[in-house]
C-alpha cells in the first residue's frame, strides 16, 4: 500500500466528515420541524395527499436524526444526503399521481448535490433531474411553467455549480499550502507527522518502513559565506535535485531547516541503503552555481513488531549524527 494514497485520509478529510454531519444534523431537525408545520396546515386545509407526503418526509427526517447521531461522521452525512436526494427523485412522480405539481420541492436538489460528489459528476446529476422535473410539469401544467420552472432551476444550477468549483479550487489551493514548504516545495513537517501517525497506525496495514534522514553538509559555512539568500537558494536546489531521483511513491519531507527525510514504505530490505547512496551522488555531482553542497544521510529500518516508529525515526538521525562524526558526505545504516 502507497503512503501517498493513504496520506490522504487526514485531517482535512476528518474536518470536511465533521461539517457535513453537523449540516446534516441540524439540516435533519429543520425537516423535521418544517414537516411537522406543514403536515399540521396541510391536514387542515383537507389538503390530504400533501399531508401524507409530509407525514412520510417527518418519519424519513425523524430517523435521519436517529441515525445520525448512532452511525460514524464519516457515513452519517453521506448516507443523509444520499435519502434526501433520494427523496427528491420520488417527489415529482409523487405529484403526477395525486395530479399536483411539486416542482419547487425541485430547487433543493442542487445545492444538495454540492455536498455529495465532485462539481463534474453534480452537475450531470442537476442538469438530468432538471429534465426530468421540467417533463413532469410540461404533464401537469401549461406550457409557460415549464418554461419558468426550467429558467430559474437552469440559473440555481448555474450558480451551484459555479459555486463549487470555486470550493473546490480554493479546497486545493489551501490543501496544497498546508501540505507543502514554501521555500522547497516539498511536504512539510506538519505532513510528515501525519504519515508517521499513519504508519504506526496497525489498521493501515503497513509491515515495514526505511527512513532517511537528510542533512546538508556545512551549511551554517555556505549561508555565511555567501548570504541567507543564497542559502535559501540551496536548499531549493537541493530539494529539487532529491525529488528528481526519488522514486514516485517516496515522497519527499523538508524535516527542518536544511534537513529533509524519505518513507520508503514496504520496501525490500536495503533498498534505503541504495535510495541514500543514490541521492548523495546526486547531490555531489548536482550544479549549485559555483557551490559546493554535498549531504549527509541516516538511513534506519522499522519493521512491524519489532519497536516503535519514533525509536526507529531516533536511529536514523543517530546514523547521521554518526555520518557526520566520519567525515560527512556520506550515509550511514543503523544496525537492526
Ligand atoms: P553540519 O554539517 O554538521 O550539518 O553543519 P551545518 O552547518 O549544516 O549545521 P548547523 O545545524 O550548525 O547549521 C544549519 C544552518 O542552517 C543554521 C541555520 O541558520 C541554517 N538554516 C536553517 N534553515 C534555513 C533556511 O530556511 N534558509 C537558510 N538560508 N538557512 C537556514
Ligand atoms: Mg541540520
Ligand atoms: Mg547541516
Amino acid at each position: 500500500m502507497a503512503l501517498n494514497t493513504t496520506l490522504r485520509q487526514d485531517s482535512f478529510i476528518t474536518l470536511r466528515d465533521t461539517i457535513r454531519w453537523r449540516v446534516a444534523l441540524v439540516l435533519a431537525s429543520l425537516i423535521v420541524v418544517v414537516m411537522i408545520t406543514l403536515g399540521t396546515i396541510n391536514t387542515k386545509l383537507g389538503l390530504t395527499d400533501t399531508a401524507r407526503l409530509a407525514w412520510a418526509v417527518l418519519a424519513v427526517a425523524s430517523a435521519s436524526v436517529i441515525v445520525l447521531l448512532l452511525t460514524s461522521r464519516r457515513l452519517g452525512g453521506t448516507i443523509f444526503f444520499a435519502s434526501i436526494a433520494a427523496i427528491l427523485l420520488i417527489v415529482p412522480i409523487y405529484g403526477l399521481e395525486i395530479d399536483r405539481n411539486m416542482q419547487h420541492w425541485a430547487y433543493i436538489f442542487p445545492p444538495l448535490l454540492v455536498f455529495l460528489l465532485r462539481p463534474g459528476p453534480s452537475l450531470v446529476a442537476m442538469v438530468a433531474y432538471g429534465i426530468y422535473v421540467s417533463w413532469i410539469t410540461a404533464l401537469l401544467l401549461p406550457p409557460i411553467e415549464v418554461v419558468r420552472f426550467s429558467s430559474g432551476y437552469g440559473l440555481t444550477v448555474c450558480f451551484m455549480y459555479t459555486y463549487a468549483l470555486l470550493q473546490e479550487q480554493a479546497a486545493k489551493m489551501l490543501r496544497y499550502h498546508s501540505d507543502h514548504d514554501a521555500l522547497s516545495n516539498c511536504l512539510n513537517r506538519r505532513t510528515f507527522n501525519e504519515a508517521l501517525d499513519r504508519l504506526a497506525s496497525t489498521r493501515n496495514g503497513f509491515q515495514s518502513c526505511e527512513f532517511l534522514l537528510i542533512d546538508i553538509d556545512h551549511f551554517k559555512a555556505i549561508n555565511d559565506q555567501n548570504g541567507h539568500l543564497v542559502g535559501d537558494r540551496i536548499i531549493t536546489q537541493v530539494a529539487a535535485e532529491l525529488g528528481r531521483s526519488l522514486v514516485a511513491d517516496a515522497p519527499l519531507f523538508r524535516y527542518g531547516g536544511e534537513e529533509f527525510a524519505v518513507m520508503l514504505v514496504d520496501a525490500d530490505e536495503g533498498a534505503g541503503e541504495a535510495l541514500a547512496e543514490r541521492l548523495r551522488s546526486a547531490i555531489e555531482q548536482g550544479d549549485f552555481q559555483g557551490v559546493k553542497v554535498t549531504i549527509s544521510v541516516g538511513v534506519s529500518r522499522w519493521r512491524v513488531g519489532r519497536g516503535k516508529v519514533e525509536s526507529a525515526l531516533q536511529k536514523a538521525d543517530e546514523a547521521l549524527y554518526a555520518a557526520k562524526r566520519a567525515g560527512r558526505n556520506r550515509i550511514e545504516v543503523a544496525s537492526a
